[in-house]
């Protein structure tokens, strides 16, 4: 074994494993482009106090997951866990409202939580996300959802799209206590974990992953039944505009998110098969005023591209690729070669190994060239180079002239 490893749960991401994340990441922005949002590229370093006061104290993400460390003047800053929190915080910071009535953005980059790491589960991760500031409107959860359905329909994944309406500030607290009550009753279900939860958090121990929790809150009481009137509303609307899309959608009583800022609707693109959580998102109508912003409601999702990696099986083929061989003294002129194809967008290596015909179709194999395109003595002496279809073995000449 090597003297240096990496840092357990951070990982060198490459080869295939990295192209399939590009091509995600491209396919993703291309979305979001076409929908309008503008990337900001957000620190990875926030001061601690931004992810406690947005994600909540009570939280997994703040108790135990997040990276935090001092600087040489000890103020204690956190490694961003999430990035609604730093959106949220820049939005603010830079007045981001005083330009427009309402504001989309994403971002991308990676993510640090001190979680254990398994499949799927990384120290240091990867997030797309995107947010929209400054409208209550049901469509903008609708578009979203929409956005999300769009990404996952063109790559095929088998997902499904969960949704619930967690409430707001005024019909949450009777459904808080309601939920609380029942939770009292079955108690000796519960975990560990959820017998702390159930008076801090309530609604976190329906997200509990323990079996037996999760068979203890199948009968509890649901947040749909305790929705106020606009909750009730918003939620409704937003079923009306997804059914108009043609965007499937399941109901799930029992999804909330881990995080405390979230309000009204939730939503998660979950993989059965696997049993992960892909994408997340909801709203969070509080969060820029809590922030020190103006009253300003607000929604958005993050994709997990690790998460969301998994479920692609294979890429789009690649364009094909030209392996250029020097046999003699022919540099200047296999270069003026590679250089006319480099031009036309072609994909093309110049051998850099020394060798014969077979060794040089080895390189070919190796590095999974479509072309080979043969120069030597004779094609430099006569204008022209040997193209070899390294699939159907198909040899033709090609007339080239350098332009000086
Ligand atoms: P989970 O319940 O799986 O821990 P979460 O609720 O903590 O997920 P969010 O905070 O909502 O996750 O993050 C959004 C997405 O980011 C998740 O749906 C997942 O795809 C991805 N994600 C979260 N934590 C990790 C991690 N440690 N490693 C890889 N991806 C992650
Ligand atoms: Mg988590």
């Amino acid at each position: 074994m090597p003297e240096f490893q990496s840092v357990r749960g951070f990982h060198d991401i490459y080869g295939e494993e990295l192209k399939k994340f590009r091509y995600l990441s491209n396919l993703i922005r291309e979305k979001l482009r076409l929908y309008n949002f503008e990337e900001i590229v957000l620190p990875v370093v926030e001061y601690v106090e931004v992810f406690q006061r947005s994600i909540g104290e009570a939280t997994d993400i703040v108790q135990k997951e997040m990276f935090t460390f001092q600087d040489r003047k000890d103020r204690w800053l956190a490694l961003r866990p999430e990035g609604t929190a730093g959106a949220v915080r820049a939005y603010v910071q830079n007045r981001l409202y005083a330009l427009k009535p309402y504001v989309k953005l994403f971002y991308e980059g990676p993510m640090f939580r001190y979680e254990r790491p398994q499949a799927g589960r990384y120290r240091q991760f990867h997030q797309l996300g995107a947010e929209v500031f400054g409208s209550l409107e049901p469509v903008v959860d609708a578009e979203l959802i929409g956005l999300v359905y769009e990404i996952l329909s063109e790559l095929g994944v088998k997902v499904v799209i969960e949704i619930n309406s967690i409430g707001c500030k005024v019909c949450r607290p009777a459904y808080r206590d309601a939920l609380s009550a029942y939770l009292a009753g079955v108690e000796e279900h519960l975990c560990e974990v959820c017998l702390d939860r159930k008076d801090r958090n309530p609604l976190r121990v329906l997200d509990c992953k323990v079996p037996t929790c999760k068979s203890a809150v199948k009968d509890a009481p649901k947040m749909v039944n305790f929705l106020c009137e606009e909750c009730r509303e918003h939620y409704s609307k937003l079923k009306e505009y997804l059914n108009a899309m043609s965007i499937p959608y399941r109901e799930n009583p029992n999804l909330v998110r881990g995080l405390d800022y979230y309000t009204k609707t939730v939503f998660e693109a979950v993989s059965e098969e696997l049993d992960i959580t892909v994408i997340a998102g909801g709203r969070y109508d509080y969060l820029v005023e809590e922030m020190g912003g103006p009253p300003t409601p607000a929604i958005g999702f993050a994709v997990g591209l690790e998460r969301l990696s998994m479920l692609v099986k294979s890429l789009p083929p690649e364009d094909p690729l030209y392996l250029v061989i020097p046999f003699g003294d022919v540099l200047p002129y296999a270069l003026q070669v590679a250089k006319a194809l480099r031009a036309e967008g072609k994909r093309v290596e110049v051998s850099y190994k020394k060798g014969g015909l077979k060794k040089q179709l080895e390189l070919a194999n190796k590095i999974r060239a479509d072309y080979a395109v043969i120069v030597g003595e004779e094609e430099m002496a006569g204008g022209f180079y040997t193209l070899k279809d390294l699939n159907s073995g198909i040899q033709t000449r090609v007339e080239f002239s350098p332009a000086f």
